[in-house]
């Protein structure tokens, strides 16, 4: 046996396990002093009632003989596929076939999962800083990686690449940035696509979060894109649904993926929980979509109190308009630990430092809408009581 050497070219999954770490050395080492989490990347509102209501008629079901059912679609069962094409791509003039639509177990398996329908000798462009599974997947499959910086001089809009990609991960709303693209900008990378016969995997699972009515929600408003883009979606964040796992891929026939995506599923994938299924279907009702809608907006709103009071404390700041994050620049040069150390040291507050998503992060911090608003508030008044220690320093 010769196991896959690539996997020991990965750097070990150290971001979040430091985070960890000197959070807990810090209150070990000042106990009684309150910690806020101001770097949450999960959901923090429960789910709404509509859609555990329809769980637990979905459980009901399993439960009676004559609506029991066992193994459900690879693909997902039908009604779900046609009212994720009827509410997120038909209004937009999106054509899509019922069988260009993948239900998945949440966008991180399937943006992993998709590398294996390319050959190993592919280059794959990734945007520097981003979400780690792009780069750790194209490490495993021990691919060349072309680093797409996004940076305050190229407002973290990447320029495109100058060799050829023949892969490229986009991911707008973007994690970490906070960054949304315009129809202009998105064009160009469609037309890139185009002209270089490379295929795009865009990672739509923070769309529900876009409030701008000039951006772009899906990849396919674009003319072109479905023979050079698969969408990957997600109602983790949407929907609140991180524990319960759902979403969903759409891979056009138009790209030439679609069969190998079917084949790739019906023989790795056996389906997403009816139950869960059966949840996702609840967030299309009247009822869903509202309470849906009430906490990105409660989760928006939390990201904006954040960006405005940073910016007021005098901090350079970016996103959180169409997105949860807020990217923030590090005063003085200081790098994303310094930064880190210092809002914990002096604020007793938690952020996500931006170089663990890339070299390019370094600098930045992220903070996140999805954390709690008391903890946010609290935080924002001990900032602002440090401020005078940062300007003087
Ligand atoms: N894509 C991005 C950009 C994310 O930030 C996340 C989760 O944080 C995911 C995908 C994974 O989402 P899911 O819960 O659907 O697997």
């Amino acid at each position: 046996m010769k196991i896959n050497t690539n996997f020991r070219n990965l750097q070990g999954q150290y971001l979040f396990k430091d985070i960890t770490d000197r959070t807990k050395a810090y209150s070990a080492s000042h106990p009684g002093q309150r910690v806020l989490q101001l770097g949450v990347g999960d959901v923090t509102r429960p789910l709404p009632q509509v859609i555990v209501q329809a769980m637990k008629q979905a459980a009901d079901e399993l439960a009676h003989q004559d609506t029991f059912r066992g193994y459900g679609p690879e693909t997902g069962y039908h009604w779900l596929r046609q009212t994720i094409i009827d509410n997120d791509y038909a209004p937009r003039n999106i054509q899509l076939d019922v069988d260009e639509v993948f239900v998945s177990d949440g966008a991180g398996s399937d943006l992993g999962n998709l590398s294996e329908l390319f050959a190993n000798d592919n280059s794959v462009a990734i945007l520097d800083p981003s979400y780690p599974a792009y780069a750790d997947t194209t490490i495993m499959a021990g691919r060349q990686m072309l680093n797409l910086p996004c940076l305050a001089e190229n407002g973290f809009v990447p320029d495109l690449p100058t060799g050829k990609a023949d892969i490229i991960y986009l991911c707008y709303p973007n994690n970490p940035t906070g960054i949304v693209l315009t129809y202009d900008q998105l064009k160009q990378w469609v037309d890139y696509a185009l002209a270089n016969k490379s295929i795009i995997i865009y990672d739509g699972a923070y769309e529900a979060f876009i409030t701008q009515p000039d951006i772009p929600h899906s990849i396919y408003e674009i003319a072109g894109a479905e023979k050079v883009a698969i969408e990957v979606r997600s109602f983790s964040k949407s929907a609140g649904f991180t524990s319960l796992r759902c979403g969903y891929t759409i891979v056009p026939k138009a790209t030439g993926l679609n069969d190998l995506w079917l084949r790739r599923q019906t023989t790795k994938y056996n389906g997403t929980s009816y139950v869960s299924q059966r949840a996702a279907m609840a967030t299309y009702t009247a009822e869903g979509q509202e309470a849906c809608k009430a906490n990105i907006r409660h989760y928006l709103t939390t990201a904006q109190l954040i960006r405005n009071g940073l910016s007021e404390i005098g901090f350079q700041v970016y996103g959180g308009e169409n997105a949860p994050y807020i990217w923030c620049k590090a005063p003085y040069g200081w790098s994303s630990w310094q930064f880190f150390d210092h809002l914990l040291e002096q604020c007793q507050v938690v952020c996500t430092p931006g170089v663990g998503f890339g070299q390019s992060g370094e600098g930045y911090v992220r903070f996140s809408g999805f954390s709690r608003r008391e903890e946010c508030m609290e935080a924002l008044e001990r900032i602002k009581m440090t401020k005078s220690y940062i300007v003087n320093r």
